[in-house]
């Protein structure tokens, strides 16, 4: 499937530690597979796109 159309496409990308959505572009998550939560610092596991609880637990304050 060639979606390289949908590569500006942004979708709302869940934080499952704090539940922070934050929206990133297709294209970007097509280039990385984990992100930093800026809210609360945890890294989310984006490789699957099914946005499980995997990855780093964020720190403990
Ligand atoms: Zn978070």
């Amino acid at each position: 499937m060639t979606t390289r159309s949908s590569d500006s496409f942004e979708i709302d990308v869940k934080c499952p530690w704090c539940s922070h959505q934050a929206k990133k572009r297709v294209g970007w998550i097509r280039s990385h597979c984990q992100m930093e939560c800026l809210n609360c610092g945890g890294i989310v596991d984006i490789e699957s796109k099914n946005f499980m609880p995997t990855g780093v637990a964020p720190p403990q304050k």
